[in-house]
């Protein structure tokens, strides 16, 4: 029976970030994902400068040109008030974080990813095996069960996603429903109008939450609906995304020709980094959407994802050299530290500024004056400055 350092579940950004640091490392892993790749995942496929320089760290975004041409490259925010108010915002390309923003649809992007893994000779991976339970030996996981087979390593790292079966089986999955969201999207073709920019349009029927636009190839769009508050009933959500698409002034406009590409209409939970709950026992650690690490203020996931991953590699390399407990404490006070407090606590209690029409239209209004507002907002949304730097809209501080 042959026992891996690390055993993960899912190679999404999570997984495939925590195996390939640890791969680096030297460490034996195994991978296992239910998928068969490529495989699709829903996602509005905005990859913020953050991410990007993760990726570039980690030698993906090289493998992503290679295979995908000229990118995407994300130059502009555009944000469209409840009222119709427009922002027009610039991302500079070298902001207080590294990176370009882009576009990739993650059936590419992740795609990418598992190409990176199956490089490292200490990565087993391990598709179309969907995992179902952990192996439990009192408090300790010794393994995973999977419609493979039972496989088993030293640390388990669960990265499988809003609907992990691991964080169910340990009861660490985050169920409060006030931190969590759900978005749905489909893809477009003969889209007119397109541009560098990404839009969010903050229209009335969708508060707190927004429509997007975002350019995912000439004439192709990725269009969604995303509810920064749990939606009891997801038929309404497709009655919002179907009345964005066709009623909104701004995107009905670009939409009018365009053709929703058949079965790409779907839906998905945001797990927010807002739940306080752990994410971890004992030797089984929870990372991207598996252990809530959604921004609760627009959604994104990807860079929480990879990031999360790697903070959890990091501990498992640690707890495989040294004393486990406080090993494995390293990755609560890591993820507590670089995002909680200093983040998803602020933006959770920012969420009911999206439900409020006059301090959103506020807020556009006073961006839309002046061209360097307007371009940090869109360098924060495009994740190249961080949120502090918000702070220099207030004159004191700018
Ligand atoms: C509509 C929508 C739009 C979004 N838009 C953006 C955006 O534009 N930018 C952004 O940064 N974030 C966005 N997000 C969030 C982002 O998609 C997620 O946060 C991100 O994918 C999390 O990565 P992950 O690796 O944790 O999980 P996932 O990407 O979900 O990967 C989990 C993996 O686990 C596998 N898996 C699941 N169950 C099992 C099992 N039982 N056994 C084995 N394998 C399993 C899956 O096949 C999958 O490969 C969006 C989310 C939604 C729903």
């Amino acid at each position: 029976m042959k026992c891996y350092d690390v055993v993960i579940s899912g190679a999404g950004p999570a997984g495939c970030s925590s195996a390939l640091y640890l791969a680096q490392k030297g460490y034996s892993v195994l991978l296992l994902d239910k998928a068969t790749f490529p495989r699709e995942k829903v996602c509005g496929d905005g990859l913020t400068a953050a991410s990007s320089a993760i990726l570039e760290e980690m030698n993906v975004m090289d493998l992503v040109r290679l295979r995908l041409g000229p990118l995407m490259v994300c130059k502009g925010v555009t944000l469209f008030s409840p009222a119709g108010t427009v922002v027009h915002g610039r991302i500079a390309q070298a902001g207080s974080l590294d990176g370009f923003a882009y576009v990739i649809p993650r059936k590419e992007l992740d795609d990418c990813l598992i190409a990176c893994v199956k490089e490292h000779s200490t990565i087993t991976f391990l598709e179309n095996t969907t995992v179902t339970d952990i192996i439990m030996d009192g408090e300790r996981a010794r393994g995973l069960s999977s419609s493979g087979g039972d496989w088993f390593g030293r640390v388990i790292i669960a990265a499988d996603g809003a609907y992990s079966p691991i964080a169910s089986r340990l009861h660490l999955a985050n169920k409060e429903k006030k931190h969590q969201g759900f978005a749905i999207r489909a893809y477009f073709s003969k889209v007119e109008g397109l541009t560098d920019a990404i839009e969010l349009h903050y229209d009335k029927s969708m508060l707190p939450g927004y429509g997007w636009i975002f350019p995912a190839g000439k004439q192709r769009a990725n269009v969604g609906v995303g509810l920064m508050t749990r939606f009891k009933d997801q038929r309404a959500l497709k009655q919002l995304f179907e009345r964005f698409v066709a009623e909104n002034a701004f995107a009905s406009a670009k939409l009018k020709h365009a053709v929703m590409e058949p079965g790409t209409l779907r839906g998905w939970p945001l797990p927010f980094g807002s739940f306080q709950g752990k994410r971890g026992r004992g030797n089984v650690l929870l990372t991207g959407d598996a252990g809530s690490f959604v921004d609760p203020l627009n959604g994104e996931g990807i860079y929480y994802a990879l990031k999360s991953g790697r903070y959890a590699a990091e501990a498992a390399a640690r707890a495989l050299v040294e004393e486990e407990t406080r090993a494995f404490m390293h990755y609560e006070e890591l993820w507590r530290k670089e995002f909680l407090f200093r983040k998803f606590t602020l933006e959770y209690a920012l969420q009911p500024l999206l439900n409020n029409e006059f301090l959103l239209e506020s807020l556009m209004r006073f961006a839309a004056k002046k061209q360097k507002r307007a371009n940090l907002l869109a360098g924060v949304i495009g994740h190249n400055l961080k949120k502090s730097d918000l702070l220099k809209l207030i004159p004191p501080f700018s």
